[in-house]
């Protein structure tokens, strides 16, 4: 009885939270967690969540495989080239200065709605939060998001779980979509590469976290109205300062000016100085090797990256495990905050990289009221997961690159397309049609040398010699006797 009665007011409990009538959707992302992290098995409880509900064995992010052009990709499902954030700063060759992270790096295009200003865009009552999600600090559309955290690394990782659960649980306001964003295993990758125990000891944590988050939902009885998406923006791979290369060896001073961070820099020559900075990088990429040069028109479309204003004159890409000189800079800052001395074999991580490269590859798995259980569905691409997002949250999507097929399996209530449906009664009925169609033909052929060997046999019957002429052409000649 006793049981019982807790039973019923833990329901009642459950019913007086005030949450959104809309879905509701919580994207969680772990900055540089790369797709095959699952089998260093330090993360039971992600990999519960992950067989529990539906997951791929990657994506594939867009190029570059940074994180404020994958974190807005997964915003608002467009390439690069069509958002505009091509690295994590960029050179404007109109006010010619180079922006690190700004309004203006976000803002290439002001018609592009990030998710969480379509959400709210989309009818009353929804509300969108952001936990620290990477671009979400600038207003849209002249509008921040009704919840926002901005960057603070130094806010608890459970505090931010506990907050975003509030923001879903406000009574007057409850938010149906909340992006959640860590800033790990990426700091501690970059520091001490993908292979450190300190990768190790930063995926502990976020699996601890991520229980905790769906414990809570679990305790609130918010299990069953909130669909959960865990992913990442992009991979991580080994680079030591041995590989460094410093092209700048190779110009002269003062006659470029360099944007963004290894393994893609952004090379923008003084006026007048295109032809002779392209020339002496191209070759220092022959001699020094590990390296691409590109002008813009030859870098390759299989980016979707080219064809924006914002692109340099001069792109140059370190293959995998090498870096530019400005990493000399970046180990410098993590031997001083980590306390570590560098040597020439340290190891230290870098994304950025060609988006075909395995290494840079972002995990997905999603759990919830809408996601099919113990699912599985074929690598799909970053700017495919805005279609998705829409689909839960119930809403039109605006202009985006993604394809709505590549996901859908991963909704419950899809149950296969009816094309291959279509195809199969079509292709019966066609089938039927021409086995109709070939009998009625053998028939009449049939009856057809049935009639001319009774014709035949006739004629001969009545004219003895054998009949040389056609049996049309002498038909007549029986028609007055048969007549
Ligand atoms: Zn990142």
């Amino acid at each position: 009885m006793f049981f019982i009665i807790l039973h019923l007011l833990f329901m009642l409990f459950s019913l007086l939270h005030a949450i959104s009538d809309h879905p509701i959707l919580i994207v969680v992302s772990f900055d540089a967690f790369r797709y095959d992290y699952f089998s260093k098995k330090v993360t039971p409880n992600l990999s519960k969540l992950k067989e529990r509900g539906s997951y791929a064995d990657y994506i594939n992010n867009v190029f570059p495989t940074k994180t404020f052009p994958n974190h807005h990709t997964i915003a608002t499902g467009l390439y690069a080239e069509n958002h505009g954030v091509l690295g994590n700063g960029f050179y404007d060759s109109v006010k010619k200065v180079s922006f690190k992270l700004s309004y203006e790096l976000f803002h290439y295009d002001e018609t592009i709605i990030p998710i969480w200003r379509l959400n709210e865009m989309s009818g009353r009552d929804r509300f969108s939060g952001s936990m620290m999600w990477p671009g979400s600090a600038y207003e849209y559309q002249g509008k921040l998001p009704t919840y926002l955290q901005k960057f603070d690394t130094d806010l608890n990782w459970y505090k931010r779980v506990d907050t975003v659960l509030n923001w879903i649980e406000n009574p007057k306001r409850p938010a149906n979509l909340v992006m959640l964003y860590f800033e790990e295993p990426d700091t501690h990758g970059h520091a001490f590469g993908p292979k450190s125990k300190e990768v190790v000891e930063m995926l502990q944590r976020l699996d601890n976290v991520s229980y905790y988050l769906h414990e809570q939902l679990k305790r609130k009885g918010l299990s069953n109205r909130v669909n959960v998406i865990h992913l990442s923006d992009h991979g991580m791979t080994t680079v030591t300062p041995s590989n460094f290369i410093d092209f700048t060896k190779y110009l002269r001073p003062n006659t470029y000016q360099i944007a963004c961070t290894s393994p893609a820099l952004h090379v923008i020559p003084n006026f007048g100085m295109e032809e002779e900075i392209y020339g002496l990088l191209k070759n220092a990429s022959e001699d020094i090797g590990h390296f691409a040069v590109y002008q813009k028109s030859e870098i390759p479309s299989r980016w979707r990256f080219k064809n924006n204003p914002r692109v340099p004159p001069i792109y140059v890409v370190a293959d995998e495990g090498y870096a530019f000189q400005d990493m000399y800079e970046s180990v410098k800052y993590y031997s001083a905050r980590y306390g570590f001395k560098v040597r020439n074999d340290s190891e230290f991580g870098v994304h950025g990289y060609d988006n075909q490269l395995p290494s840079m590859r972002p995990f997905f798995m999603a759990i919830g009221p809408q996601i099919k259980a113990n699912h599985k569905v074929a690598p799909f691409n970053t700017v495919d997961l805005f279609t998705l997002f829409c689909a839960i949250l119930n809403i039109k999507s605006t202009r985006h690159d993604g394809v709505y097929s590549n996901i859908e399996t991963i909704l419950v209530g899809y149950h296969g397309s009816m094309v291959p449906i279509i195809v199969i009664i079509v292709g019966g009925v066609a089938l039927a049609l021409l086995l109709i169609i070939c009998a009625a033909v053998a028939t009449l052929l049939i009856i057809k040398r049935q009639q001319n060997i009774t014709t035949t046999a006739a004629l001969n019957k009545r004219f003895p010699q054998n009949f040389t002429h056609s049996t049309i052409e002498a038909q007549h000649l029986l028609e007055p006797e048969d007549a």
